[in-house]
C-alpha cells in the first residue's frame, strides 16, 4: 500500500494543518486584496500549466503556485466583487464539502448512502416547500443552473415523446443564455425557439408571448415549454410569473421558472412578493451557489411532479410515480443526467442547520437593502440614470451623456482595483451593473462604489465643460 496515497494519522494531521493555515491566511487577507488583477501573462500560464513530474513536489512549492493562480482575474470571493452574480462561498459549507470528499460516500443511487440521500432529500423538500410546490413535488441538486435548465428542458420535451419536432420553446430576450443552450443540447431545432420581446421594465411581454403561442398553434406547432425568469442575470427583473403560468396552462406547455439568481430571495417578504406565481411552475431552477451564498457547484431543479422528472431521466417509465415522496428516498440517478456525483446535499444541509434559516433570510434582506440604498445614492449623483428600482439585488445604471461616458464609469471603477463591476446592454445602450449577493459585501463597499461612480461622473462633466 502506498504511504503517499494513504497517509497515516500523523501525516494526515500535518497535511490538514498546512491546508487550514493556507485557508485562514487567504480569508484573513481577503479584505485587503484587490477585487481584480492585471491580465495574466504567458509566463504565469506556462508555469501553472506545467504537467506533473514523475516524482512529487513539496506542498509549500505548490501553495506558492496556488498563490500565483489566485492572483489573477477577478476575485469572485471578494466582498468588493459586484460583477455578474457574486458568490462568497460560506466557509462552513466548504468544510462540509471537505467532509463529503473525505467520506466519499455514494449518493447517485439510494443504496450507497441512504442516510446522505435522506439529508439531500430533506434539503430538496425544504426548497419545494419554500416555493409552495405541492406534495407531489421533488427535485435534485445539480452542479448549477445551466444543468438544471437543461434537465428541465428534457423533462418538458419528454411530454411530447416520442416526437418533439413540433414542440416550441419560449423565453424572453433577457433570459439567461443557458436556456437557449439547453434547447440546443436537447436537440430542439433553432426554428422551434422563440425569443419573446420585453416591455419597458424588461419583463417578458405577455401579449407578445400570447401572440407567439397562437401563431404557432395556427401553424400546427405545439407550445412545449414556456420559460420565465425570476430574476434575470442582467437586471434582476422578474417576469410576470402568474400570467406566464396561465398562458402555459391554457396551451398545455410546461412552465419552467429560471430562478438561478433570484430563487432564494423567496425567503424574504420582498422576494416572495416579487415572485408571486412561482408556485404555479412545473419546474424551478435554483442555484445555492448564488442566493444561498454557498461555494460554486450546487444548483438544483425542483419539479412539481416527481413522476415527470423520473419519466424523462429514468427512461423506463414512472415506476415510482404513485409513491408519496415522503415515503421513499429517491434514486438521484433517475432524477438528473448524472450517475456518480458529490454529496451536494451535505454542505447545503450543514450550512442551513448550523446557522438556521433565519441567518440566510437576514442576509438576503441585507442584500436587498444594499441594492435599494445604492440605487437611491446613485440617483442622487448628477448625470446618472438608474434603470429602475431594483426588484431584487441588482442595480443597473448609465450616464445621461451616453455609452462612452457610461463605459468610462465602468473603467474607472474597475481600474481602482477596489471594486469590480460588470456591464450589459439593454436596447443597444451600455449599462453598468452592480449585483449584491455576497455575505462579505458591506455598506462601506457599496458607498465606495457610489463614490467611484460620482468621481467618474464629475471628471467627465468637468472635462466636457
Ligand atoms: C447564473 C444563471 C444561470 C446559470 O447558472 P450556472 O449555475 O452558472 O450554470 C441560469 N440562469 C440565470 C438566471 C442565472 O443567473
Amino acid at each position: 500500500m502506498s504511504d503517499d496515497l494513504e497517509p497515516d494519522t500523523a501525516e494526515r494531521r500535518r497535511l490538514a494543518d498546512a491546508f487550514m493555515l493556507y485557508a485562514d491566511e487567504y480569508l484573513a487577507e481577503l479584505a485587503n486584496t484587490p477585487a481584480s488583477y492585471p491580465r495574466i501573462g504567458p509566463d504565469v500560464i506556462a508555469t501553472l500549466a506545467t504537467p506533473p513530474a514523475e516524482t512529487g513536489t513539496e506542498l509549500s512549492h505548490l501553495f506558492g503556485l496556488l498563490d500565483r493562480a489566485l492572483e489573477t482575474g477577478i476575485d469572485t470571493s471578494s466582498g468588493k466583487f459586484l460583477s455578474y452574480i457574486p458568490s462568497g462561498g460560506i466557509y462552513a459549507a466548504a468544510l462540509g464539502r471537505f467532509l463529503g470528499a473525505v467520506t466519499n460516500r455514494y449518493t447517485g443511487g439510494l443504496h450507497g448512502a441512504p442516510g446522505l440521500v435522506a439529508i439531500e432529500s430533506g434539503v430538496v423538500e425544504w426548497m419545494c416547500r419554500l416555493f409552495q410546490l405541492p406534495d407531489t413535488a421533488s427535485g435534485v441538486l445539480l452542479s448549477g443552473g445551466s444543468i438544471a435548465n437543461l434537465t428541465a428542458t428534457v423533462a418538458a420535451r419528454s411530454r411530447l415523446d416520442p416526437d418533439f419536432s413540433r414542440g416550441v420553446v419560449y423565453a424572453s430576450t433577457r433570459a439567461h443564455h443557458s436556456v437557449v443552450k439547453a434547447a440546443t443540447i436537447a436537440g430542439i431545432h433553432p426554428d422551434r425557439v422563440r425569443m419573446i420581446d420585453v416591455d419597458d421594465a424588461l419583463r417578458m411581454e405577455m401579449t407578445a408571448l400570447q401572440r407567439a403561442v397562437a401563431d404557432d398553434q395556427a401553424a400546427g406547432l405545439v407550445p412545449m415549454l414556456i420559460i420565465a425568469s425570476a430574476g434575470t442575470t442582467d437586471t434582476g427583473t422578474v417576469d410576470p410569473l402568474a400570467e406566464s403560468a396561465r398562458i402555459a396552462a391554457d396551451c398545455g406547455a410546461w412552465f419552467h421558472v429560471d430562478a438561478a439568481y433570484g430563487g432564494f430571495f423567496v425567503l424574504t417578504d420582498r422576494g416572495r412578493e416579487a415572485m408571486v406565481g412561482i408556485e404555479l411552475a412545473d419546474s424551478i431552477t435554483v442555484d445555492a451557489h448564488k442566493s444561498l451564498f454557498l461555494p460554486f457547484g450546487i444548483g438544483g431543479l425542483l419539479v412539481r411532479d416527481r413522476g415527470d422528472l423520473i419519466h424523462s431521466m429514468e427512461g423506463r417509465g414512472a415506476y415510482m410515480q404513485d409513491v408519496p415522496s415522503h415515503d421513499v428516498l429517491p434514486n438521484y440517478f433517475s432524477m438528473g443526467p448524472e450517475l456518480t456525483r458529490p454529496a451536494r446535499g451535505l454542505e447545503v444541509w450543514l450550512a442551513l442547520h448550523l446557522y438556521g434559516v433565519q441567518a440566510f433570510r437576514q442576509e438576503l434582506d441585507r442584500m436587498l437593502d444594499l441594492a435599494a440604498s445604492t440605487a437611491a445614492a446613485l440617483r442622487a449623483v448628477d448625470g446618472i440614470e438608474v434603470m429602475a428600482t431594483p426588484e431584487l439585488s441588482i442595480v443597473a445604471f448609465r450616464s445621461i451623456d451616453g455609452d462612452q461616458a457610461t463605459e468610462a464609469i465602468a473603467r474607472h471603477i474597475n481600474d481602482s482595483g477596489d471594486i469590480h463591476v460588470s456591464s450589459t446592454t439593454v436596447d443597444g445602450r451600455f449599462l453598468v451593473r452592480m449585483a449584491f449577493l455576497s455575505q462579505r459585501t458591506d455598506a462601506t463597499t457599496a458607498a465606495r462604489a457610489v463614490q467611484l461612480v460620482s468621481e467618474s461622473a464629475v471628471d467627465r462633466r468637468r472635462s466636457a465643460g
